[in-house]
């Protein structure tokens, strides 16, 4: 029975209710009172349930396709801005003992070259990433009790955020490890994390058990109910996903809506971000092999309606995605990307051939951080480095109540252009730093407080002349 509070992953996620919900968004494709009533309840940026954007979903109408669309992009706009924040992931760890059928970390999987950094090899990547111009990492592990325990993951991020090279600081560190306990969870709080992110992978139980045959994961109650776990360990800032293309997007749709409704009832703070992974190719797995792949056109819809039926969350793309529909899905939702991305084991620092992959997926956009800032400065998207919100306490419903009643744009534009002015005077080229310094001045007299205004161009002066860490 479906419950939206209940603390039971097979009562908050109820399989009845997608499937109903799925049916109704099916018999209503058409009814285009229904959807333009609902596309007008969602021009307020109050959100839209899961049954509504199911039938966005299914909508056949190209004129309110098209209306979607452009709704998308304006709420993007307001809530947004045109700004996007830059992270890389970094990855400590293959070894894994689950058996996912998707990933290339499976235990079984011989062909892959194992590996797990130390906290020297650690400290070299950060200064690599340093080097790059990043000030946020997502820390990626595969799950291993031995080789990968909490206390290998805590004194990562302790050596992370130690390290000062040159004008380098990581600001944020994100973190993606399996599915933990309530006291594990206050562990990283207490180190600091900024987000923790899980993906469900899918939400069909059937489905996920014959995804998950083996290791810890296996569990789908454990996992799906982590994000209640993280929350009780204190941190309320939690990152939801699935992975598109292991089950039809049409359920994985409904129950990614239906988990964000979930934390928002239960704890009163939905998921902070969104991430939108599809499935690639990968060492010794096949994308062909999975009959749920996602063709671009619906993986655009899907994230327009994601952004028009959660309007508060950040919602992230990482390089799986091309450079074409990264593009694509940039003004219709997306508010974080990845950057010069390595996926594999200590490859910021060393380059792998492909006899020595350790990598976790194949990426689809290889160029390099530089190059991703010139390319969005040139679509007119402001590249920002900020970590201000984590750092100044505005995390959870402190973070939500800024960002629904549209007070945290007075902070953002700012911080934005002071972290994009850090990055070109400390790493840029000299064509991306001629095109960020027109943007900044031009965008300067779009910051609508007149105080903060003046404030935001004394900073910028003083980080001309080598300060740096200026916040709002
Ligand atoms: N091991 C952790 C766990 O169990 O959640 C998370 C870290 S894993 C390195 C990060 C994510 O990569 C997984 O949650 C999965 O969604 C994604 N992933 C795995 N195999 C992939 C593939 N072949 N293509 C794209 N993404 C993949």
């Amino acid at each position: 029975m479906y419950n939206i509070k209940s603390a039971k992953a097979e009562e908050f996620i109820s399989d009845s209710e997608i499937r109903d919900t799925m049916q109704y968004a099916h018999e209503n494709r058409n009814n285009r009172e229904l959807i333009k009533d609902i596309l007008e309840k969602a021009r307020s940026c109050k959100g839209l349930s899961h049954r509504e954007a199911a039938v966005l979903l299914e909508c056949d109408q190209p004129d309110l396709v098209e209306q979607m669309y452009d709704l998308a992009r304006e709420i993007k706009k307001r809530f947004y801005g045109n700004r996007i924040v830059m992270f890389a992931p970094l990855y400590l760890s293959n070894y894994c003992v689950n058996g996912c059928v998707y990933c290339p970390y499976h235990a079984k999987n011989k062909s892959i070259r194992r590996k797990k950094l130390s906290q020297e090899e650690i400290r070299n990547e950060v200064i690599a990433l340093q080097d790059m111009g990043h000030k946020r990492l997502a820390l990626e592990a595969g799950e291993h009790p031995l080789q990968n325990p909490i206390e290998y993951i805590l004194e990562s991020i302790k050596t992370i955020y130690s390290i000062k090279h040159k004008n380098g600081a990581i600001r944020r560190v994100n973190v993606n490890i399996a599915a933990t306990t309530v006291e594990n969870y206050r562990k990283l709080k207490d180190a600091g994390i900024g987000t923790y992110i899980l993906f469900q992978e899918t939400y069909n139980k059937t489905n996920y058990e014959a995804l998950h045959p083996s290791g810890p994961k296996k569990d789908y109650a454990y996992h799906t109910e982590a994000m209640d776990r993280a929350m009780q360990g204190g941190i309320d800032d939690v990152g939801i996903g699935v992975l598109f293309g292991l089950e039809t997007y049409r359920y994985d749709f409904i129950g990614l809506l239906m988990h964000a409704e979930h934390l928002e009832a239960t704890f009163g703070v939905g998921p902070h971000t969104i991430s939108v992974p599809r499935l690639c190719m990968a060492d010794d797995i096949d994308t062909a092999d999975f009959k749920n792949c996602v063709p671009d056109d619906i993986f655009y819809r899907i994230v327009a309606i994601i952004r028009i039926a959660v309007p508060y969350t950040g919602m992230i793309i990482s390089t799986r995605e091309s450079a074409k529909s990264r593009e694509k899905v940039l003004e219709l939702g997306i508010s974080q990307i990845s950057g010069g991305s390595r996926t594999s084991v200590g490859g910021y620092v060393t380059e792998e051939s492909e006899e020595e992959n350790s990598a976790q997926f194949d990426l689809s956009d290889r160029r390099t951080l530089d190059e991703i800032v010139g390319w969005l400065l040139d679509l007119d998207h402001i590249p920002s480095f900020c970590t201000a919100c984590y750092r100044e306490g505005r995390t959870g419903d402190r973070f939500m109540s800024l960002l629904k009643n549209g007070q945290i744009a007075n902070c953002c534009l700012p911080n934005a252009l002071l972290t994009l002015k850090e990055y070109i005077k400390d790493y840029a080229s000299p064509a991306t730093r001629e095109k960020a310094e027109a943007m900044i001045k031009r965008l300067l007299s779009d910051i609508p407080n007149e105080k903060a205004r003046a404030t935001a161009a004394k900073y910028l002066d003083a980080i001309e002349n080598g300060e740096r860490d200026f916040r709002f």
